[in-house]
């Protein structure tokens, strides 16, 4: 058998259209963090999630950096945040000075658990210290619940940031994620579901904050002849360039969806037999964009564990991943406070990292690379068990 081609966990995946798009902005001069095409990837992003406000920045990090400047938020704040996520969501937290608070998940969307929310909240107002924001992550495409957070928010007066960068595309009750909280955030980076290599956006409702983050974004230039500045800002315009290529991936956001729920599908229809195997949910009302495909197995149903079969696809050349690594148990954050989902002590995240494992779910993956995936899958399932049909002698007895 010859030399395989590795497979991808998610690739960037070309429209065709990139070229004609950039090839303009070189012909008109526009090289710079500014020009027509940042201006009208911000105006079809706008019209696309249907929302009043979006600046383009060069990563969904510094999105969400402008989002947490925007709320005013101070050394010695604090700030409540999703714990299973990647480190990006809470990074901007530190850069301000402020302290995250890391909350659980629950199980139907593995996202921040309103139970612990509401817990964490109260605690926080019990003693006078209530959190400036509360950043909400769609971990993966799937919402979190939005409603019951915004509801607990509400009561206490927290603003919400919804960090969207895995869930651009998705929906909650018809409406596109990231539009639902206070400010959204959206992540273009090489591995999203649209990209522009590196890159982000921040979107809202409120025009006039928007206004304020472009204002932040370009170094916090004052309007007056010459350069004049009252407060620090930042260099974290999105380039033209990139905002072109932007363009043209945007034309195509709602086939990558299509795809990758496509994929997930299949992987769900083939390996769903498997012993302790279970796919990521979907809540009702809900869609998700199946950014990845993820999914949990039960050690002691399958016979073998996530991170054993992470090794079994990587010696393949099939690239896979474990769920995030909570926060709340990275040694950056091992000083801050966390909620678990409930009293009774159980760590939803945590547990989700320990069995869970995301599969290549490029939309660009072919049914023969998708294939590939699931025989060796299948293949490692089928030789775990047959040793232990061995060993037990009994077939069809797993534990
Ligand atoms: C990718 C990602 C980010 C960061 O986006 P960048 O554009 O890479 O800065 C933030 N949060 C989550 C959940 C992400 O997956």
């Amino acid at each position: 058998m010859g030399e395989q081609k590795k497979i991808y966990l998610s690739p960037p995946h070309l429209s065709g259209q990139e070229a004609a798009y950039m090839e303009e902005a070189i012909r008109s001069n526009w090289i710079a963090p500014v020009g027509p095409d940042v201006d009208a990837f911000e105006e079809e992003t706008k019209a696309l999630v249907g929302v009043k406000g979006a600046v383009a920045v060069s990563s969904g990090t510094a999105a969400i950096h402008l989002a947490l400047s925007l709320l005013n938020i101070k050394p010695n704040d604090t700030v409540f945040c999703s714990t299973l996520t990647f480190v990006a969501s809470a990074n901007p937290i530190l850069y301000l000075g402020a302290t995250p608070v890391f909350i659980d998940s629950e199980p139907e969307t593995w996202n921040m658990s309103p139970l612990a929310l509401r817990r964490a909240l109260n605690e926080a107002s019990l003693k006078g210290k209530l959190p400036k924001a509360v950043i909400v992550v769609h971990l993966f495409g799937q919402s979190a619940k939005m409603d019951e957070i915004r509801l607990i928010c509400n009561y206490y007066d927290i603003p919400v940031i919804e960090d969207a960068a895995e869930s651009m595309g998705s929906t909650y009750k018809g409406k596109a994620s990231g539009t639902l909280g206070d400010f959204g955030i959206y992540s273009f980076n090489g591995n999203k579901i649209i990209t522009t290599s590196g890159g982000g956006m921040l979107v809202s409702d409120d025009e006039k904050a928007i206004e304020k983050a472009r204002f932040l974004a370009t170094q916090a230039k004052e309007p007056a002849p010459y350069y004049q500045h009252k407060v620090a800002g930042y260099n974290y315009r999105m380039s033209n360039l990139l905002a072109a290529f932007g363009r043209a991936q945007l034309k195509v956001l709602h086939d990558r969806v299509q795809a990758r729920r496509r994929i997930f599908d299949r992987y769900c229809q083939t390996l769903i037999d498997l012993p302790g195997l279970s796919f990521m949910p979907e809540m009702a009302k809900t869609k998700s964009n199946r950014w990845l495909t993820a999914l949990t197995i039960k050690e002691k149903l399958a016979g073998l564990s996530s991170w054993q079969l992470l090794e079994i696809l990587q010696q393949e050349g099939i690239e896979a991943r474990l769920v995030w690594k909570p926060l709340h148990l990275q040694p950056l954050f091992n000083e801050m406070a966390y909620y678990p989902h409930d009293d009774e002590d159980q760590h939803v995240a945590a547990q989700l990292f320990q069995t869970g494992i995301c599969l290549p779910s490029g939309s660009s993956l072919t049914t023969e690379q998708q294939d590939r995936v699931i025989a060796v899958i299948r293949s490692a399932f089928h030789h775990v068990n047959q040793k232990r049909y061995f060993i037990l002698g009994k077939p069809g007895v797993y534990e």
